[in-house]
């Protein structure tokens, strides 16, 4: 395996468009290794630590296929010193290479691991792009330096100017508005059938075996001999055409909404294949885009998706980095509570989550309004240590990764930032809840009940948590109602609900 250059593939760089691969030239080699260190720096998901091992492996096979030399350690192999340091030391040596590169990691943990090694090592080291994102890491923090306030929607917009996205032919935004989000509020109550589940099946028993055996930790099912997430770049297209086909069209009408008898609605499913970058986020841009302009896919519709994806996922980014490191530490409200066990079997008797996070269990995903309105606000009401939650939220999803999921985390579903990502913290009680969903039929609480041993756990929590956190919210205009709300409400009836919450938290892991 000699080579005069090694270039380090991670396993969420699977972008089979960087320029690096343009050429193929004998005396580059490229390294990839399955690891124990990347499987247990958090309990993970099965079905996360599968995706990403059978979608490097697929990477390495077509990188040899179009002619590149590939080095792969496999997690079960002999020579695998489980580390990357370790690795990477060990590749250098054998391979005699003096030069070698890496594509910037999306992790502040791997940023700090390869810059150190950059810094000692005794061969040149590069760091290049990893052509992925619209904006730099230090984009957003420049964009707000001389701002007192960040806003996302700030960001969005100049990002639709920047890249000419959604104009029209004045360069004013499409429609006349930039945002659409009030049309994008409403319950699912059955109709149109959401599209069924389409993506191929693959057998990853042998896989997983490896990976068992291996002594990596998991939680979850493993679903290893029916597998359906997207496992290479063709893959990844056909779930963004079948999606811009079947439920683009709905997507920002029912974004917001949640059913226990379908677990996707019309959400894409795509974030594994776009945080792994099999695919780019300039194609989903482009393909709703086109949508729109070509098939008439409703306005609120494609600008919806598209915010999400140059708006809510580069800004997340941007916060990431100007925060890091010491964001993962923050704990505006002190909260303390450890998990209850019911995040980890999903056995509980409130409906939401038991829907929530079973199908979490089950599918390794969630879709955006039940991680934030269904898991993260009932975290926040309880008073969950948001490490200990940013940590689950880590591990349990196929797409987590830390530059997104701990902005998402901490700061819009804790607001454990203080506000800097989210105006408001993201609460509410079981009204918003059953609005939104069916999860309250069939409920073994009583969602119009605010006490007694019947009564929604979230109702009590939501005026408590107003409640306890009085001195730190009641000067944010975007909360007044609640106040007001408290205001009318006699003592006695402000003392039952507190006294109510009190014994919900005391006795969560039986609810
Ligand atoms: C507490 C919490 C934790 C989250 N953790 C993650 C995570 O680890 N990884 C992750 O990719 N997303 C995370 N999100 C954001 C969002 O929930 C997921 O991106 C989305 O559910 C993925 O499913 P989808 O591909 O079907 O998305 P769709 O609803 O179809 O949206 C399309 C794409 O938009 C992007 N997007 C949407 N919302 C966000 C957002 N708030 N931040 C960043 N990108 C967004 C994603 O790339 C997504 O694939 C989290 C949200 C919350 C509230």
């Amino acid at each position: 395996m000699k080579a005069a250059r090694l270039r380090l593939i991670l396993g969420d760089q699977l972008n089979p468009k960087h320029s690096w691969f343009a050429h193929s030239d004998p005396q580059v080699l490229y390294l990839m290794i399955e690891m124990r260190q990347e499987t247990d720096y958090v309990l993970h998901h099965a079905q996360k630590i599968l995706g990403i091992f059978a979608a490097m492996r697929d990477f390495a096979g077509q990188l040899r296929e179009q002619g590149h030399r590939v080095y792969y350690l496999k997690i079960s192999d002999p020579n695998n010193t489980q580390t990357l340091i370790g690795n990477l030391e060990q590749v250098i040596e054998q391979s005699g290479c003096q030069h070698m590169e890496y594509q910037a990691p999306d992790e502040w943990r791997l940023d700090q691991q390869l810059s150190k090694f950059a810094a000692d090592s005794p061969i040149d080291v590069e760091c290049v792009d990893s052509e992925h994102f619209y904006t730099r890491r230090d984009e957003v923090a420049r964009l707000f330096a001389k701002r007192k306030r960040w806003l996302m929607e700030s960001f969005y917009r100049q990002m639709r100017q920047q890249h000419q996205i959604l104009l029209d032919a004045n360069g004013e935004p499409e429609g006349g508005q930039w945002n659409y989000d009030h049309d994008n509020r409403h319950a699912w109550r059955g109709d149109p059938e959401p599209p069924a589940d389409c993506r191929p099946l693959h057998d990853h028993s042998q896989l997983w075996k490896e990976i068992v055996e291996s002594g990596a930790s998991s939680f979850g099912n493993p679903q290893a001999e029916q597998f359906r997430w997207p496992l290479n770049r063709d893959q990844a297209l056909e779930l963004l055409a079948s999606f811009i086909d079947q439920a683009l069209p709905h997507f920002g009408r029912y974004q917001d909404a949640a059913n226990t008898g379908h677990w996707r609605l019309f959400h894409s499913l795509i974030s594994f294949a776009l945080n792994t970058k099999m695919i780019n986020p300039r194609e989903l841009v482009q393909a709703a885009q086109q949508a729109y302009r070509e098939r008439q896919i409703p306005l609120a519709a494609a600008e919806g998706f598209i915010r999400q994806v140059i708006g809510w996922r580069e800004y997340v980014r941007g916060v990431y980095w100007a925060q890091m490191p010491g964001y993962d530490k923050q704990n505006f409200f002190a909260h303390e509570q450890p998990l209850p066990h019911w995040f980890w079997d999903g056995n509980t008797r409130m409906r939401c989550l038991r829907h929530a996070i079973g199908q979490s269990l089950e599918h390794a995903y969630a879709h955006h309004i039940q991680r934030l309105m269904i898991i993260g606000n009932f975290a926040l009401l309880a008073g969950l240590s948001p490490q200990e939650l940013h940590r689950w939220y880590l591990g349990i999803y196929i797409d987590a990764f830390e530059w997104v999921e701990l902005p998402n985390t901490l700061g819009m579903s804790q607001f454990a930032d203080g506000g800097l990502l989210a105006t408001k913290p993201y609460v509410s009680s079981a009204a918003y809840v059953h609005r939104m969903s069916d999860y309250c039929q069939q409920c073994h609480y009583q969602r119009a009940q605010r006490t007694g041993a019947r009564a929604c756990p979230f109702n009590a929590l939501y005026w408590d948590f107003h409640l306890r956190h009085r001195d730190r919210l009641e000067g944010n205009p975007r909360i007044g109602m609640a106040y007001r709300n408290l205001q009318k409400m006699d003592t006695q009836t402000r003392e039952a609900l507190v006294e109510q919450a009190n014994a919900i938290r005391r006795r969560l892991d039986q609810l």
